[in-house]
């Protein structure tokens, strides 16, 4: 199986730091898969499209209090005109010819004043919805806001509790890490990256902690003529086999 040697209390040490790297690693994973994460961005894409909802609705406002403005103008002159009609009308003595065409264009000013003030009506309400989805849409704004602040809160509070623990048992892996031979340590970080972040097991009533397989009549007889501290690994993983009280050999 193997024949490197390091005591058995050392390889003992060896479950110590594939617990803490286990931890760490639970801990990374947990960083990353957060809920508040996916929160938070779902929240961000909902509040870039209600700022650019808001740009559209603000430059919908603006233009219809343009085309407002425009038809308040023009009512006005017709009016004015209107005004100066009914003036010359009032102060008489105009001939037959012109008086005619005077009640003919204070007739067609009255219809332009009424088409102007019905345009004017349908602007004003398209404003007024214009207004109203404007106030929906901030307070949108201010709903996602706060829900990401508080989000952001939450997330802030477990990262530095994650970091807090890990910044821990990273010290202490440091200095399990430095008790142990630098080859197996290399034996160690090896079977580790091909066994998924698991790279020393404990062989524990017959049956290897890593992979779960039972170990073979043959494998157990080979594990019970290795001496206690000699380095076993499991022939299925190759992951470093520690032994335990509980190996059941
Ligand atoms: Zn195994």
């Amino acid at each position: 199986m193997n024949a490197d040697t390091l005591s058995s209390a050392a390889q003992l040490r060896l479950l110590e730091l594939q617990a803490a790297d286990t931890f760490l690693a639970q801990q990374d994973h947990r960083r990353k898969t957060l809920p508040e994460l996916a929160a938070i961005a779902q929240r961000e894409e909902r509040a870039s499209a209600v700022h650019n909802d808001i740009v559209d609705t603000e430059t919908r406002i603006s233009d219809v209090a343009g085309e407002q403005r425009r038809l308040e103008n023009e009512v006005e002159a017709v009016r004015t005109r209107a005004a100066r009609d009914e003036q010359r009308l009032q102060l008489g003595g105009l001939p037959a010819k012109d008086l005619a065409g005077l009640q003919h264009e204070l007739t067609t000013l009255a219809r332009r004043q009424s088409t102007l003030e019905d345009e004017l009506l349908e602007v004003m309400e398209q404003r007024e919805q214009a207004d109203t989805s404007l106030t929906q849409l901030i307070s949108q704004r201010t709903v996602l806001e706060s829900e990401q602040a508080e989000l952001g809160a939450s997330r802030d509070a477990v990262f530095a509790e994650i970091d807090a623990a890990s910044a821990e048992r990273g010290a202490q892996r440091e200095s399990i890490a430095a008790e142990l031979p630098e080859d197996l340590l290399a034996l160690y970080e090896r079977a580790r990256e091909h066994g998924g972040g698991v790279g020393a097991a404990m062989l524990r009533h017959r049956r290897c902690e890593g992979c779960r397989i039972e170990l073979s009549g043959s494998e157990l007889a080979s594990v019970r003529r290795a001496g206690p501290d000699e380095v076993v690994r499991c022939d299925n993983c190759r992951r470093v086999l520690v032994r335990t009280a509980e190996s059941g050999l």
